[in-house]
């Protein structure tokens, strides 16, 4: 599927599917919602402890290195920023954005 976002007015409207029920949706009729999800990676400071002061900083950068060359870029990025974007039809639109977390609240 392409990018909803990023598809240009006058262009042939895309073939979209609502992600959650799988209803085709017709762009620019009004029935559906584009949504975007950003997800970072805890993006607060660090907190040491001192037991991490007391660790052997050069074991650690070697250990850290290790874990990183087992992934690839893709991986490695997934692991502290992922953007998703889909289509909802309205009726899944109103039910995940009232609990989008899926906790009942
Ligand atoms: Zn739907």
């Amino acid at each position: 599927m392409a990018d909803p976002a990023s598809e240009s007015a006058g262009d042939d409207p895309p073939q979209l599917e609502c992600r959650r029920c799988g209803r085709a949706l017709q762009p620019g009729r009004g029935d559906l919602h584009v949504v975007s999800i950003l997800a970072l990676a805890d993006p607060y400071p660090p907190v040491f402890t001192e037991d991490d002061l007391a660790l052997d900083v050069g074991s650690e950068i070697r250990n850290l290195i290790a874990h990183l060359s087992g992934l690839d870029a893709r991986e490695a990025q997934d692991q502290v920023y992922r953007r998703q974007v889909f289509p909802l039809c309205g009726a899944c639109y109103h039910d995940w954005i009232d609990d989008p977390t899926g906790s009942g609240f």
